[in-house]
């Protein structure tokens, strides 16, 4: 990873623009991140302008939430706006709640400059704990109903995908918004054309409430294997999806905090033993 790396930290040394483009054109958000905290805080602002915006987004993304912060007040308005529009709209409302901590002018700025459908999608997501499933998911979920045949479903995907955090599930819900069912966009392609989604679709459908504790949905995610958990309402209305990268996020701060309450416990057994 250094020696792809390397070429890219010459040329933010040479400002080399045209050179540096072409670089971050190849190379993977993750990479990026990787090396996100040895680099100058001034490289970081250049790979954040001169990064293709849906590579921005990513990177954006994943960083804490103050330097989010940060970088909406100093970044060009134009690529602030492009990061507000590549952003997954659970990504997008912690972005703006990081703001709101900081600056909350800023946020109420960003916000209004939102096309109206996100923003009230961003309000509704900023209403649920951060630590519940509320908090993770997002809206940006496939829902059919179960009258719709297969072809129609595929029809409908193709002007859907774009949108969507996921299209391997698409799940089934009723006149008035409810889960009913789930199939997977393998079940789908197999099927043929005229059979109808009630027909192939698992009624038998895992999810998670807006209210389940964020380590019980990981809990769900590991013991069924799935990479995708719809979350209902109290009236088991879908209103979002949590997918796994989310969800490892979790477990992973969640494993930090644990390391360090097992150590602010341990410290003073083994002064006391001494
Ligand atoms: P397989 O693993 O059998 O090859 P696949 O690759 O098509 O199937 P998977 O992602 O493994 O798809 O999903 C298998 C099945 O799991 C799908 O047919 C789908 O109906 C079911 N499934 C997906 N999500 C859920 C869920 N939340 N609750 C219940 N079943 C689900
Ligand atoms: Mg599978």
């Amino acid at each position: 990873m250094e020696m792809t790396l390397s070429p890219l930290r010459q040329a933010l040394q040479e400002g080399d623009t045209l050179k540096l483009r072409k670089l971050l054109e190849e190379t993977h958000p993750q990479d990026l991140l990787a090396v996100w905290d040895d680099l100058e805080g001034e490289h970081r602002y250049v790979v954040l302008t001169l990064l293709p915006k849906d590579r921005a987004a990513e990177v954006f993304a994943n960083l804490p939430a103050e330097e989010q912060a940060e970088y909406l007040k100093t970044l060009p308005p134009w690529r602030v706006r492009e990061l507000l529009e590549e952003l997954s709209l659970d990504d997008l409302a912690d972005a703006l709640q990081a703001v709101e901590e900081e600056d909350p002018d800023l946020a109420r700025r960003l916000k209004e400059a939102l096309d109206p459908e996100t923003r009230a999608e961003v309000e509704e997501l900023t209403q649920y704990e951060e630590d519940e499933a509320g908090g993770l998911m997002t809206p940006e979920y496939v829902a059919v109903r179960e009258g719709m045949t297969v072809e129609e479903v595929i029809r409908f995907l193709r002007r859907a995908a774009p949108d969507a955090e996921t299209i391997y599930y698409i799940y089934v819900v009723d006149e008035a918004g409810r889960l009913k069912g789930v199939l997977s966009l393998r079940d789908l392609i197999v099927a043929d054309p005229k059979t109808k989604v009630a027909e192939i679709m698992n009624p038998k459908v895992v999810f998670a409430r807006t209210d389940t504790d964020q380590e019980e949905v990981a809990r769900l995610m590991a013991d069924y294997d799935f990479t995708v958990l719809p979350v209902v309402d109290e009236d088991g209305v879908l209103v979002g999806i949590v997918t796994v990268d989310d969800v490892l996020d979790v477990l992973e701060e969640e494993a930090t905090e644990d390391i360090h309450r097992m150590a602010a416990v341990d410290v003073p057994d083994l002064v006391y033993s001494q």
